[in-house]
């Protein structure tokens, strides 16, 4: 006898469906994801991933390169109290005004940012969370979200990073909030011993890291009252590490004039040259002098499962360790983590209220808004652990080794090339040089202005033209182009193709300048 199904062929149970009709009474509820509208979600979504996918695969360029105001007058012409009617005419639309020029950042042209392609497990995770929406702040608004996301973070402290039995996180929205966390969290490990009122007790408290550190460090100074002059921009060497001997002495002068080492912040990995900064030299400089010793690896994290696992030895004698998932694991935005070598220092942060997480049920109801800035809060962990019980940590640090790999090879384009002048050694997978033209046919050089005005023109050129996308940076205040390479699926001839391109733009523009 054959089984008789009890499903349908979405694996919805059967009867599902006709109990959807009569549908609710208001019709706006019909619009709500229940148990009665299932199969309006299964079309509905399925449609959204078969425009996303079918933008992806058409997409002949990073970018169609639209203008502020070309999109702008598009946008701003949709009236919004005129309601389309339905999920899929408002899909269609949002496909002509998002998609059709949206910046895609899986195609192997786009080098701009620190942006990556994402990993299909991921995505496809996503759909498990959008639609069920966990809340992260109490155990009773997520139930196994919870453990799922404790059991990412304590791994990732203990597995990855090397730390004690102690050490846990939090996952945050990305390497700026997770880095305003640490910095808060140090400064209020900072101030519990010293008495007056906060202001007072802030005074003269110095956060020491590298001048080629991400801003969000300073940002975060002067979120936590502190002013951006209590960060002290330790200089670099050639090669864009903190210089740990200019550290050594910045701590020593301003102990001497009776300031206070609050923090040691290291990049491991800068946005610009991809740089770690001594690790073991700065942990030992921050244990010497009792300041909280941070390593924002927003960028280098991706090493942590890679065969460069050696980059960052020293980071496991961190007190706090920012890791962005969302850029070297291939996860969609946001996924980044804040850890904390002993978990215990979250208690600087926690705040209990009486409807939500009560003092009463501390320690004994793993409620995350006691480790969190955030209250709502996504399930950004389930996209990850989905991706590593699909394919394992191996893999993820095997696409993070094409792109250190793909980065020297594109140094060495860029070396050989007699027009392109490589700014400092390739470190992890960001490559900067500018475009330095020889004199055309007996003209003048250009003066250096020219030579910086040209650099930003030809990004602009890149990305007006859609055929490639580059970032830009200054270097001891000279512009430079920079390719970030985070998309492992890039090939020699993309890279070929994307030099090519700055080349072509940079002649025509010179010679433009010149004239
Ligand atoms: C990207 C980056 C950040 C900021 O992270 P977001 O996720 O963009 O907020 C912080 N530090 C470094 C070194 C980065 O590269």
């Amino acid at each position: 006898m054959t089984p008789v199904s009890t499903t349908d062929r979405f694996g919805v149970p059967l009867g599902t469906a006709e109990a959807a009709v009569p549908l609710h009474p208001l019709a706006a509820a019909n619009q709500l994801l229940a148990g009665e509208t299932v199969h309006q979600f299964i079309a509905e979504s399925g449609a959204a991933t078969l425009l996303a996918a079918s933008a992806v695969a058409g997409a002949r360029g990073p970018s169609t390169g639209p203008t502020p105001e070309s999109l702008g007058a598009r946008i701003d012409a949709v009236d919004l109290a005129a309601p389309l009617g339905g999920t899929n005419a408002a899909l269609t639309e949002a496909a002509d005004l998002y998609l059709k020029d949206a910046v895609y950042f899986h195609h192997p042209r786009y080098q701009a940012h620190l942006n990556c392609p994402v990993l299909i497990p991921a995505v496809a995770a996503e759909a498990l969370v959008t639609s069920v929406n966990s809340s992260m702040d109490t155990w009773d608004q997520s139930a196994g979200a919870t453990l799922i996301e404790r059991r990412l973070t304590r791994w990732t402290a203990a597995d990855l990073i090397g730390l004690g039995a102690d050490a846990d996180g939090v996952f945050t929205s990305g390497g700026t909030q997770s880095n305003l966390q640490a910095m808060l969290i140090a400064r209020n490990h900072a101030v519990a011993t010293r008495t007056g009122s906060l202001p007072e007790r802030l005074a003269g408290l110095r956060i020491y890291t590298s001048a080629d550190s991400h801003f969000s460090i300073a940002k975060a100074a002067t979120l936590l009252g502190m002013g951006e002059d209590a960060v002290v921009a330790v200089p670099t060497d050639r090669a864009h590490r903190m210089d740990a001997h200019a550290l050594r002495a910045a701590i020593e002068a301003d102990t001497a004039a009776g300031l206070t080492p609050m923090a040691v912040v290291a990049t491991a990995g800068t946005t610009d040259f991809g740089a770690i900064d001594p690790l073991a030299a700065c942990s030992a400089l921050a244990a010497e002098h009792g300041a909280w010793f941070h390593v924002d690896a927003a960028y280098g994290c991706g090493l942590l499962v890679s065969r460069h696992r050696d980059c960052l030895a020293g980071i496991e004698a961190a007190d706090s360790v920012t890791v962005d998932f969302h850029k070297s694991f291939f996860q969609p935005i946001g996924s980044s983590a804040l850890i904390l070598a002993d978990d215990a220092h979250f208690g600087h942060i926690t705040h209990y209220a009486d409807y939500l997480n009560p003092a009463g049920e501390a320690g004994t109801v793993p409620n995350q808004v006691d480790k969190s800035l955030q209250t709502t809060r996504r399930f950004d962990a389930l996209k990850l652990w989905v991706s590593l019980r699909s394919m394992g940590t191996d893999a993820i640090g095997a696409l993070f080794d094409e792109l250190i790999d793909l980065a020297a090879t594109a140094a060495s384009l860029v070396a050989a090339h007699p027009d392109l002048e490589l700014a400092a050694d390739v470190q992890l997978s960001t490559v900067v040089f500018r475009y330095l033209p020889a004199a055309h046919d007996g003209a003048a050089p250009l003066d250096p202005a020219a030579v910086n005005a040209l650099q930003d023109s030809i990004r602009a050129a890149l990305y007006s033209s859609g055929e490639a996308m580059v970032a830009a940076t200054t270097v001891d205040g000279a512009r430079h182009l920079k390719l970030t390479l985070l998309n492992p699926r890039a090939t020699l001839a993309d890279l070929d193709a994307v030099l090519a391109a700055v080349v072509v733009a940079g002649d025509r523009l010179s010679r433009e300048a010149t004239r």
